[in-house]
Order: C-alpha cells, then sequence, then structure tokens
C-alpha cells in the first residue's frame, strides 16, 4: 500500500479531530475501516463529503465521522487524499490513525504532506515555507506578510530576475564558443547593464530586510531596575492588555515560555528577567553591573524603571552610564505615591533618554509607554502593503549573498576580465537564485525545511 497518515488538528481535546492521508491506495485504505451511511453512493468523488462510521478489524464501532475525498490531482499534495472528521477526542484520533497503520498507511514525517506538495510541483519552496511560517506567525503583519510569499509574490520576483540573466546566458554561451567573433565587447557591456539591472532589483528588496526582521522576529525588551521599583508589576500590567500573547514551545530542547506584547504589529517580546534574580531568593539582590550588561546585549530595548518615590542610587548611576548607548525608555513609576524624583530632575534629564512617568499598580501611563516605544522604533511606519517584506532569514541570507555576487559580477567586467570568467559568478547568482524557490536547492536543505514543520501538515 501507498500512503501517508497523520493527525493534522492539535494534541488535545476539541470539537472535531482530523486524520489526513495522502497516496494513491489512500482510498483503498480508508475504504477497509469506513462505511458510509448512503452505501449505493459508492463513487469517489473529489471536493465531497460523506457520512458514515469507522469501525476497527473486529468489526467495532469506533466513531461517527465525516470523510472528505480529494482526486488526484486536485489535491493539497496532488496525490488522492481524504481527511477524517471524527470527533477531537485524543483517543478517537489516535485509533483511527492506527486503523489507517494497520491497514497499510505508514505515519507522515512532520511536513511531508507539504514537502509532497513541492516535490509534485504544486508549489515551490518558498511558498511551502511560506506555509510554515504563516502557522507560526505570533501577529496578523507576519501572517498577512507570508499569506502574500504563498500567493507567489517573492518567486514571481525571483524568477523574474532569473529570467533576466537567463537570457544573457545565450550571449556568454555564444561568446565563449566563437572567441573568434569579436563579440566579446558588446557582450560585457550588455552584462553589465543586465547586472545593474539585476541589482536594482535585488536592493528593492533589500530594502525591506530590516522590516522583515522586524515583523517576524520583532524586538526584544528588557526590563531592569533596582529591587521594588516595580520590575514585575509592569510586566504583569504590560501582559494584562489584550495586546499581549503567550508562545509555549513545548519539545525536547526547549520548554519554556515566551511572552509577547504585540504593538503596532510587531511582536515585543520581554525577556524574562528573572534569571537574573538572586539565586537566595530571601536575600535581597541588586541588579549588578554584570547582570545589567549581559542583558543590555541581548536587549534591543531597555525599559529602565526606577521607584520614583525614593532618590536616585549609586547603583542607577553606575548601570546608565553602561546603557548610554543602548535604546533605553526610562520608567518612573509609582507616580501614585509622594514624589521623590521628578522627571524635570536635571540628572535624569541629562542621561538623554525619553522619560515616561507611570504607576505601575494603577495601570496608569501604560499607553504612553507603548505610544513612546512605538515612536522609537518607528513601528508605525511599517508598511508590508507596498513591496515584497522577506521575513524568512534563509531567504535575506541567499539574496545577500546575491548582491554580493553581482557586485563581484560588474566588478570583473569593469576589469576586463574574459566572458568566461565573468559567468562564473553570473551563474553562481542563478543557482543561488534558485535556492529560494527550489529548483537548485540541494536534498539536505531541504529536509532542514521540512523538519520544522508540525505533524500532520
Ligand atoms: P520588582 O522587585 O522590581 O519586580 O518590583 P515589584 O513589581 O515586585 O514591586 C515592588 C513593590 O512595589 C510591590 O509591593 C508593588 O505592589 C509595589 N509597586 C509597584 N508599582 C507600584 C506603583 O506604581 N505604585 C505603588 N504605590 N506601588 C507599586
Amino acid at each position: 500500500m501507498e500512503a501517508i497518515v497523520a493527525i493534522s488538528t492539535p494534541p488535545g481535546y476539541g470539537g472535531i479531530g482530523i486524520i489526513r492521508m495522502s497516496g494513491k491506495d489512500s482510498f483503498k485504505i480508508v475504504d477497509k475501516i469506513f462505511e458510509p451511511k448512503d452505501k449505493k453512493r459508492n463513487k469517489v468523488e473529489g471536493y465531497k463529503m460523506k457520512y458514515g462510521k469507522i469501525f476497527d478489524s473486529n468489526g467495532k464501532y469506533v466513531d461517527e465521522v465525516l470523510v472528505t475525498y480529494f482526486v488526484s490531482p486536485k489535491s493539497f499534495t496532488t496525490e488522492n487524499m481524504c481527511e477524517i472528521n471524527s470527533h477531537g477526542g485524543p483517543i478517537i484520533v489516535k485509533r483511527i490513525l492506527e486503523l489507517c497503520i494497520e491497514n497499510g498507511a505508514r505515519l507522515a514525517e512532520p511536513g511531508e504532506f507539504t514537502k509532497l506538495a513541492f516535490l509534485n510541483g504544486r508549489i515551490d519552496l518558498a511558498q511551502a515555507e511560506a506555509i510554515i511560517d504563516m502557522i507560526n506567525a505570533k501577529t496578523k503583519k507576519e501572517q498577512e506578510a507570508s499569506m502574500r510569499q504563498l500567493e507567489g509574490e517573492l518567486s514571481k520576483k525571483i524568477n523574474e530576475i532569473k529570467e533576466l540573466i537567463m537570457e544573457k546566458m545565450v550571449d556568454i554561451e555564444a561568446s565563449i564558443d566563437y572567441p573568434e567573433y569579436d563579440i566579446e565587447e558588446i557582450t560585457r557591456d550588455s552584462l553589465k547593464e543586465m547586472l545593474e539591472k539585476v541589482q536594482l532589483k535585488l536592493k528593492e528588496i533589500e530594502r525591506n530586510f530590516d522590516n522583515g526582521k522586524l515583523i517576524k522576529d520583532g524586538l526584544k525588551m528588557a526590563i531592569i531596575g533596582r529591587p521594588n521599583a516595580g520590575k514585575s508589576s509592569l510586566l504583569n500590567a504590560l501582559l494584562n492588555e489584550e495586546r499581549a500573547i503567550v508562545t509555549e514551545y513545548e519539545g525536547t530542547t526547549r520548554d519554556t515560555i515566551e511572552e509577547y506584547i504585540v504593538i503596532e504589529g510587531i511582536p515585543i517580546k520581554v525577556i524574562d528577567t528573572a534569571g537574573i534574580r538572586s539565586k537566595t531568593e530571601d536575600k535581597i539582590e541588586e541588579i549588578g553591573i554584570e547582570k545589567a550588561k549581559k542583558i543590555a546585549k541581548d536587549a534591543d530595548l531597555i525599559i529602565y524603571i526606577i521607584d520614583s518615590s525614593k532618590k536616585l542610587e549609586e547603583e542607577d548611576r553606575e548601570i546608565f552610564k553602561i546603557l548610554e548607548n543602548k535604546k533605553m525608555i526610562i520608567v518612573l513609576n509609582k507616580q501614585d505615591l509622594k514624589q521623590e524624583i521628578l522627571s524635570e530632575n536635571v540628572e535624569i534629564k541629562n542621561i538623554n533618554k525619553p522619560i515616561i512617568k507611570l504607576s505601575a499598580l494603577k495601570k496608569e501611563g501604560i499607553d504612553e509607554l507603548y505610544s513612546q516605544i512605538s515612536k522609537l522604533f518607528k513601528l508605525g511606519e511599517i508598511n508590508i502593503d507596498d513591496s515584497i517584506t522577506i521575513t524568512n532569514q534563509r531567504h535575506r541570507e541567499i539574496i545577500k549573498n546575491v548582491i554580493k555576487k553581482a557586485k563581484e559580477s560588474i566588478d570583473s567586467i569593469d576589469n576586463k576580465l574574459p566572458v568566461d570568467i565573468i559567468s562564473i559568478p553570473i551563474k553562481q547568482i542563478l543557482d543561488e537564485l534558485g535556492k529560494i524557490t527550489g529548483t537548485t536547492a540541494s536534498d539536505e536543505i531541504i529536509n532542514e525545511i521540512f523538519k520544522k514543520f508540525c505533524l500532520g501538515k
């Protein structure tokens, strides 16, 4: 039997669970375990659903289900596919999965359905990657950027550039094959013209690199301050808002919870500063210069929180000095209490960082903090609608590499190198670009990409 099978809905309890199967024999396998209510209508039709019951090999009734059929080539993988919608209990979906396996299907690897869609030519590699990015999106903006990539916008741009180069490859070949004709000079000129066009198109994509990174990875923000300044209270106030999202990574390598707030569609990861607390919790630990340095290195933004009902301490001053060159917002907390430090305080003002007054406890002034963060990173100006925004690190690396190669090629033309030498980096450009859409990606790269998918996708 030739079919792969997996549970496509997330683990746990839910209204429905979906078991997905793809392969030449998937209809035969489902036939063995599924009895449609309307027995007369036994013909399989694509995009049609049948209602019926699943039975195990002993004829024991397992669940009441709906089966959707997708007839090759009109399916996600282009193979025959079916999806069994069962009740969403973990035991039920697992039993149905096992029945499919007993009857000849093989358990799918993570991402194998999407990999088949790619290998069978239904989507290219950039589109496959867009699917995983879309599933993992933390914000609407990230999801929208991935959706555009799934629609093929990036691939279209890449293919346009490849076309430009390929047209000229013919001239290169001619010039190499017939060196007796004096076409080297003409070839050089037209290659240069082409490469400049290519460079322009690449630069256009590169212009949005920072936005792509921001949309995908967001910013890292750390809240630093002396004990009792109100770090935990501020964190709670921020996370209590609707804007907060918590992503959980379960697995063997990472068992952490990451918390994000979202400002203007950009995820802001709050660095867990619990790690900088003293191990012996009863002892009041100063934040410490070394620790401040370490956190500052990892963070794009520091929120330095001060209890403004107290006076500044020497340690605050030292830390300010260290963080001089970092993006930082000074928060004067506990505005509801009698103030010792006013924001007008010359010493604080001289640090030359934005100052926000708030009360973490009363949750007053939090919005101003949000606006200040947005202003500092110009988050409001990030627009993904009018150009290609690459959120994928792998794609960015390739484009960077290609830009370098294009420059190398132009240099070698300017240095009047022979055309066969110039052609080397140009061919490498084609090769590199193919790694984005997948035409020249090695098996190793492809496997690496699909490994990151979830089971059943
Ligand atoms: P951390 O040690 O920096 O994490 O500080 P906490 O968030 O644990 O706060 C220390 C104490 O200050 C707690 O008793 C809080 O309730 C209190 N606190 C925090 N923010 C405010 C505030 O805006 N106003 C007042 N009055 N108390 C606050």
